[in-house]
């Protein structure tokens, strides 16, 4: 099919024609009109979170765990201690980068299927007062769960903590509002719920502790004060840029607007999400999550418990029929996850559940329903 397949992946995504168009065209990074992109992206990025009064953005080049290291390497002293609440694949990967960006951190266990409980972090914070930050992940994107950002903010503030948020798969879909929620750091990427293409993060960082960040990291591309100090000196970024990145980035946040930002998307996405489990459901599939917990950002699906059931097979016949699914992250049960995000609505959606439902036709599954 001459055609590009839809993603229901958490990244990259399916963007629209209007994105990718933008990319048509060569920017000097050095000229005054890119510049000027780089700026208008920036101060949108901050209305995302309202966030002008309280925050600086910096854009960083590279995937978005570039970005979420540069947050930790940039935020938190060299002496310092950071608790990583840990329900998932990303938890984990944001430990493993602080302890190898020479931070000591201490994980915080809970369980894949279950937010992160703000009192087990409060208490935790006053258990051990060599801690300095936390590190939360507020959809954790391996399962798809929502952690809770408003509680764990407001437990980090009045113990006087640090806050780095990875809000990669969140940003621009949940509700975010600096004016209401303190977080030192929050940290998200072009290639997912704004709709851009990949190639670029952002990090938004609390005007009040910025002074504070010179020198702390160890790492000079991924310096985010030095970045921000050179792009407030000069207007632009201090290595090469992502400039067809940049440029998508500005065309979909523009689309964001139009569409009604996040709460427009929010509700898309809520729609997504709820056509998929109701498809899916009907052919007998279950997902791994409550709906309660679970964020319309993407669904994890335990696997079916049909001996005829392979992933890969799955996988490939999902996508003969142009649909591009995600595996499973997690260690303990069988999965496979599907995205509600990107430049799609509830018709591709519908569409997914009947690809996969021919799928299970040929390879001779009569039911989506997992082992009990
Ligand atoms: C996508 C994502 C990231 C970044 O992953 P990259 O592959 O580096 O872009 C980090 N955290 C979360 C929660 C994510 O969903």
């Amino acid at each position: 099919m001459d055609r590009d397949a839809i993603l229901l992946t958490p990244g990259p995504l399916t963007t629209t024609l209007r994105t990718k168009l933008a990319m048509l065209k060569d920017w000097g990074s050095w000229d005054a009109d890119f510049n000027a992109v780089t700026a208008r992206v920036r101060e949108r990025l901050l209305d995302v979170v309202h966030g002008r009064e309280t925050h600086v953005v910096v854009p960083l080049q590279g995937s978005g765990t570039f970005s979420v290291e540069a947050a930790v390497a940039t935020l938190v002293p060299r002496d310092g201690h950071v608790l990583v609440p840990d329900n998932g694949a990303y938890c984990k990967r944001a430990a493993k980068l602080t302890q190898m960006m020479g931070r000591r951190a201490t994980v915080l266990p809970v369980a894949e299927d279950a937010p992160i409980s703000a009192a087990a972090v409060e208490a935790r914070l006053s258990a051990d007062a060599s801690i300095t930050h936390v590190v939360l992940i507020h959809c954790e994107t391996g399962t798809g769960v929502e952690n809770p950002l408003a509680e764990v903010a407001a437990v980090c503030e009045r113990l006087g903590k640090g806050l780095i948020v990875d809000a990669m798969s969140s940003f621009a879909a949940l509700p975010i509002d600096a004016r209401k929620v303190r977080f030192d750091a929050l940290v998200a990427a072009s290639g997912k719920c704004l709709e851009g293409v990949p190639g670029m993060g952002f990090v938004f960082i609390r005007q009040a502790v910025l002074d504070a960040c010179a020198g702390n990291s160890q790492s000079l591309a991924m310096d985010l004060h030095d970045q921000h100090v050179y792009m407030g000196r000069t207007g632009q970024w201090r290595f090469t840029p992502p400039t067809h990145v940049v440029a998508a980035l500005d065309a979909a946040i523009e689309q964001f607007v139009e569409e009604g930002g996040q709460p427009a998307r929010l509700a898309r996405y809520t729609d997504n999400c709820r056509a998929l489990v109701e498809g899916m459901g009907k052919l007998g599939f279950k997902p791994f999550l409550k709906p309660e917990v679970q964020a319309p950002i993407i669904v994890t699906f335990h696997a079916p418990a049909h001996p005829a059931y392979d992933f890969r097979r799955f996988y490939a016949a999902a996508k003969a029929r142009g649909f591009i699914l995600y595996p499973g992250k997690l260690t303990q049960v069988e999965t496979f996850r599907v995205g509600c995000i990107g430049a799609i609505g509830r018709n591709e959606m519908r569409q997914a559940v009947e690809a996969v439902a021919d799928v299970m036709r040929e390879m001779g599954i009569d039911s989506g329903a997992p082992a009990l």
